[in-house]
């Protein structure tokens, strides 16, 4: 029985239900995103 999950993905050794930081990444670039939309529109 593990203590830890294991990244599919890099390998990483994760707290159970914690996500790894590579699957994170993906996620921040799209929330980036929003906040450079909202700044736009804030902008205008
Ligand atoms: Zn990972």
């Amino acid at each position: 029985m593990p203590y830890y999950n294991i990244c599919p993905h890099c390998g990483s050794h994760l707290d159970p239900g914690e996500r790894c930081d590579c699957q994170d990444k993906g996620q921040e670039s799209e929330r980036q995103e929003a906040a450079d939309k909202k700044k736009e529109v804030k902008s205008a």
